[in-house]
């Protein structure tokens, strides 16, 4: 079942933390077994060598993209570990998305973080933020991001991470087959005691995404969090937070232009650009799964009006 990994000594077989209920490490990636190969292509990013518990470890992270190429529909989640409602509702969710894997082409990236999704940590080596250190988050790009002072530089000079080299690798690749035309990156957030939406793309506040996915919190009986700001000062304007350079896989899926090697490229320009970012405190696993779940029936739907949108 999880073939490709390095088999030195494998995490799926490592307790996941469980007190939220949430499906267990092996449990998820045994899902993704059921993902369709004859519309579905499976590549998985190695990562060895690294320390766990004193022990050394291998594991992989998943992707999968469909055979249908074009204008894509782009599906993350499980960035951050303490963030368990995206990953699990796509693995709740396998044959919904073999379905439209049939209609549309898709990239799916459905757990970027399987260490910290197990010790429930936000990084896969660090539980939280810590004062006066980076975050090492598998999530960032910021080597191929411009650097916002000095446009002839990244905005660092080596990826943070093993992890978020290969990710960044991995985006960079598929975009060329894959246009990211909507892109959806399942967040939660326990900071705030509402809910509230990142809108990426050019179309920031007018995003119709975004809008459509406040509705749908709304129905689903999550308060969002109007005016305000995100426990990192980002304004919030009728629940949507734009214009955000956070360094993330988001901002790289939106951005016009990019730095490979020194040389300024062309970036994925994705139109619609939304993180989701449902809030988990004193609210059920369960509840959250079920809203996130209620996103992913909605993709065809949000694809759709995207594609309408003129850009
Ligand atoms: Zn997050």
């Amino acid at each position: 079942m999880f073939s490709g990994g390095d088999t030195v000594k494998t995490i799926y077989n490592l307790p996941t933390y469980n007190k939220d209920k949430r499906l267990s490490l092996f449990d998820i990636y045994k899902s993704y077994s059921e993902i369709n190969k004859n519309y579905w292509i499976k590549n998985i990013l190695n990562i060895s060598k690294i320390k766990y518990e004193k022990k050394e470890f291998s594991y992989f992270i998943n992707t999968f993209r469909t055979k249908k190429k074009g204008k894509a529909l782009w599906l993350i989640a499980g960035i951050h570990g303490e963030e368990p409602a995206g990953p699990n509702a796509i693995s709740k969710n396998i044959e919904y998305i073999n379905k439209l894997g049939k209609k549309i082409p898709i990239v799916l990236l459905p757990l970027c973080n399987p260490i910290g999704y197990m010790k429930n940590w936000r990084y896969p080596y660090s539980k939280t933020i810590q004062k006066d250190k980076e975050p090492k988050s598998v999530g960032d790009s910021e080597h191929c991001l411009i650097d916002l002072k000095d446009t002839r530089k990244p905005r660092r000079n080596n990826p943070i991470l093993k992890e978020s080299e290969l990710i960044t690798k991995f985006v960079l690749k598929q975009v060329k087959d894959y246009p990211p035309l909507l892109v959806l990156d399942l967040h939660e957030d326990d900071s705030v005691s509402d809910s509230y939406i990142f809108s990426q793309g050019f179309l920031r506040h007018k995003d119709p995404i975004a809008k459509e996915i406040i509705k749908l919190l709304r129905k689903r009986k999550f308060r969002i969090k109007k005016f305000g700001f995100t426990s990192f000062k980002q304004k919030i304007v009728n629940g949507i937070v734009t214009n955000v350079k956070d360094d993330s896989i988001d901002e790289l899926l939106s951005t016009y232009r990019l730095i490979i090697n020194k040389s300024i490229k062309k970036g994925p320009q994705g139109k619609s650009v939304v993180v989701v970012e449902t809030n988990s405190k004193k609210i059920k696993l369960k509840k959250r799964v079920t809203a996130h779940s209620y996103i992913i029936k909605n993709l065809l739907k949000y694809y759709n009006i995207t594609k309408k949108i003129k850009s």
